[in-house]
Order: C-alpha cells, then structure tokens, then sequence
C-alpha cells in the first residue's frame, strides 16, 4: 500500500507545479479547438505566462502539426517521466508523438482515458502557469476522466455559430455544469468571414449564435474569431498566429486570453 502511495505522490508532484490546467472542448470536432487551443497558450505566454499543451484528442492529435514538431519522439528524463518538448517557449506533450501519425487508435474508452492521465502524470512539466489541454470533441469517458479525475481549473467551450455545432457545444457545457468544472467562456470560432477586396463581412456560418448562448448561460463570449485563410495557413505551417502581434487577427487571441487569465 505504501509503495501505490508513493508512486501517486511522485504523480501528484510532477503536476503539483501547475497552476491551472485549462481544458479547450467542444461538442463537434473540426470546429477548431486545436488552433483554438495553441493560440491561446501563445498568447497567454505572450502575455508573460509559463504555458503547457497537452494534446489530448487521443484519436485524432493534431498538435505535434500544429507546433511543426511532427515525427519527434519526447525524451525520456528516467524510467518512468517523460520529458515535454519545448518550442517557442510553449511546453507540450502529445499521443501523437508515440504513435505514428498513420496509426489508427482503436482503444476503447477506459484504456484511452488512462493513456492520456498516464501522458499528463508521467511528463516533467515543471512549474506552469497554464497547461491548456486539447479535449477531443464530444462527451464520452476521455472527457469524463479529465473532468473528474484532474484538477482542472476551468473550460473553455468553443463552437461554430452554426445549429448543429451550437446544439453540441450545449451538450458540453451541461456536462461539464454536471461534474463541477467551471465554464471559463465560449469562443466563436469561424465566426465571420472578411472578404480582403471588398470588406464585406459575411456570415458563412450564421451570425450572433455564440452570443446568444453565451448570454442563456450566464458565461463570458471570450471572442468571436473570423474565418480566415491565415489561421488554417499558420497551422499547417506549425506556427502560432498569436505570435505575430503585426497580423491583425492574433489580437482576437491575445484579448480572449487575457479575459481567461483575469478570472
Ligand atoms: P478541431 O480541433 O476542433 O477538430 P481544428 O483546430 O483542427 O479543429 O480546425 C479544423 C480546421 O479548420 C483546420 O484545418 C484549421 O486550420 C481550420 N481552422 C480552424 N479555425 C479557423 C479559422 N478561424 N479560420 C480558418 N481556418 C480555421
Ligand atoms: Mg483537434
């Protein structure tokens, strides 16, 4: 009993230096809650803050792209700590790094929750201010796992204006109101389109439905991000938006991080 206990120590230890673990969620997948995620985390380091990414989405990982750090493999510190991969500035860890990118996850929910807590315990994060987790879509046990068993400081929620995302990310909320994880705010991504020739705004997705719902829940509407060419351009060039103060769309990123780190 005494060894279990010490093992879950040294567990407790190797997380016990961040200090706030931040889950970015959504109901629907391809809303953009990766980019969403990595944004943040960068503007929240430039914002001076110690950050951390863990990829969470154990079937579908996209932030070993996202960070241009795909086909690395994460060090070993000792038999049974990982180290996280630093670029940057921003820490980060993912399944994606042991796996190979072509390999299909064909584990059923508990064996997936427990790889990923085994990701988030076994890696020497240091001291953090923020480890932003990238949640897979929907509310199943990896959502459930990270919500019960990690002290997550809070949720952020982002959906698209359109219905059916809308609808999903409602489902994401109400779980996480269920197992007493704070709703840090809703980000509308995709939010509106600003055509560079003419300046016409178009609303490819509907309009004003984060608004609306973040007005139902009593919850913060931390931005509404357009749609636009660069953000999905800077992704698959594994470079952060937020880190190019001179592009005017890292400004929505750098205000939605600044209202997460005032709360
Ligand atoms: P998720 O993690 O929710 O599945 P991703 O972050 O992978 O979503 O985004 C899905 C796709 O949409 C990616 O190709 C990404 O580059 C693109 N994307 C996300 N947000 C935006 C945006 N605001 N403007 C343009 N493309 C975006
Ligand atoms: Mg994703």
């Amino acid at each position: 009993v005494e060894l279990t206990l010490t093992c879950k120590l040294k567990e407790a230890e190797k997380i016990h230096k961040i200090k706030h673990i931040i889950l970015v969620a959504s109901g629907k997948g391809g809303v953009g809650k990766s980019t969403t995620a990595v944004n943040l985390a960068a503007s929240l380091k430039c914002e001076g803050a110690k950050v951390g990414i863990l990829d969470a989405d154990i079937y579908g990982p996209s932030i070993p792209i996202l960070l241009g750090l795909e086909g690395e493999k994460p060090q070993a510190k000792d038999e049974k700590t990982m180290l996280p991969f630093e670029k940057e500035g921003i820490k980060s860890q993912s399944i994606g790094f042991l796996v190979p990118a072509e390999s299909a996850m064909v584990w059923r929910g508990p064996m997936a929750s427990g790889a990923l807590t085994q990701l988030l315990n076994e890696t020497d994060w240091g001291e953090l201010d923020y480890l932003i987790v990238d949640m897979p879509p929907g509310t199943g046990d990896i959502q459930l796992t990270m919500s019960q068993k990690v002290p997550a400081s809070g949720a952020i929620i982002v959906t698209t204006p359109q219905d059916l995302a809308l609808a999903d990310a409602q489902k994401g909320i109400a779980m996480f109101e269920k197992v007493k994880v704070p709703i840090l705010g809703l980000i509308e991504n995709m939010s509106h389109f600003i055509c560079g020739h003419c300046d016409q705004t178009s609303h490819v997705f509907g309009q004003g439905g984060g608004k609306v719902m973040a007005h139902r829940y009593g919850i913060p509407l931390l931005a509404e991000i357009p749609l636009q060419l660069a953000i999905r351009e800077y992704g698959e060039q594994g470079k952060m938006i937020a880190d190019e103060p001179s592009l005017n769309i890292s400004e929505f990123y750098r205000k939605a991080a600044r209202l997460v780190a005032s709360q």
